[in-house]
């Protein structure tokens, strides 16, 4: 009988060897007294991973990005320990977990984690595209990896970065020659602080942005991210201005863009930016190329699980299949 256990747990994943639970990005509350030992990690900062911070009963780790990045919107993160990218954590049987770069946003993280059984990777959120505010995501030899599938269908494989980024300013420049303003909707956390670099970096336009992205903002300028702007609400501007992407906009002097990996497949009128802090299908598959496991499980994409899980056998010839359900 192995002892070892790996499975979808409280909206995360859990991997269980003996009685030492390894809990990754759980989203809901974990019960006490069922006799585990729970180690709670958390990948990085964005809403849907970061839950599990504030579930007090439990030890927590997380990067001091990550911390910080959770801190700034207000979120209780009391008795989490702080952890860096290359630390190493021994808890008991042997199992220990290494921390290494994700690659997606500011403190993102990928667990590396050994048991006596297997070492198992995973990426949690990644990137390996190198941006101008993260280094790309880092590899590492293991047995299992357990992947997410956030574009992992086949359709969705994003322009190179640069073309991106110089269609970006010419739209830019055209909507501010014709007397709008330019204002691009995106994710809060991540995302924006990327465009905001690259348009400081590629041109001399005002950058403004949403109060909800300033707080990001100043938790990247605090590690050491570069960024030029001005908060402004809403409001006619002398330059581009960057707001969250569920913001309604009803100005007749904005032009409105939409930056996100699903400006692939629906903008709704907005002028398209596909770029994303995601892998998408083809780094996700170069991905697993590069790592070698034996076996892959595919997580985190809703009903892209499957299809990444059939493209990573019939590509790369791996064994792969949807994380199951973890049933006692
Ligand atoms: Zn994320
Ligand atoms: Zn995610």
């Amino acid at each position: 009988m192995p002892l070892l256990r790996i499975a979808r747990y409280r909206g995360g994943v859990l991997l269980l060897y003996r009685d030492v639970g390894v809990l990754l990005d759980p989203s809901t509350h974990v019960g006490t007294g069922d006799g585990t030992d729970y180690y709670v990690f958390i990948s990085h900062a964005h809403i849907d991973h970061s839950r599990g911070l504030s579930i007090a009963s439990f030890r927590r780790y997380a990067t001091y990005q990550t911390i910080a990045l959770c801190r700034s919107r207000g979120q209780n993160i009391d008795g989490v320990y702080g952890v860096r990218y290359g630390d190493i954590f021994s808890l008991p049987y042997g199992v220990s977990v290494e921390v290494l770069n994700a690659g997606h946003i500011l403190g993102s993280a990928i667990f590396r984690v050994e048991t006596p059984e297997a070492v198992i990777l995973y990426t949690g959120d990644f990137n390996t595209v190198r941006s101008f505010t993260v280094e790309p995501a880092e590899t590492a030899r293991c047995d299992i990896a357990i992947i997410e599938s956030t574009y992992g269908s086949p359709n969705f494989i994003l322009p190179p970065r640069g073309r991106v980024y110089l269609d970006l300013v010419s739209w830019m420049v055209r909507c501010l020659n014709d007397g709008y303003t330019p204002v691009i909707q995106t994710d809060v956390l991540g995302n924006s602080q990327e465009l905001n670099t690259v348009i400081n970096k590629l041109t001399n336009v005002k950058v403004y942005v949403h109060p909800r992205v300033a707080r990001y903002n100043r938790v990247y300028e605090e590690y050491g991210c570069q960024l030029k702007y001005s908060v402004s609400g809403i409001d006619f501007l002398d330059g581009v201005y960057i707001v969250p992407k569920d913001i309604f906009l009803d100005n007749p002097r904005f032009k409105v863009g939409f930056a996100s990996g699903w400006a692939l497949r629906f903008s709704n009128d907005r002028y398209p930016i596909p770029f994303s802090d995601h892998a998408d299908f083809k780094s996700i598959i170069g991905y697993i190329e590069e790592i070698k496991p034996k076996k892959v499980y595919t997580f985190h994409g809703g009903i892209y699980d499957r299809v990444l899980a059939k493209e990573i056998m019939s590509r790369v010839n791996i064994d792969a299949s949807p994380l199951p359900d973890y049933d006692r």
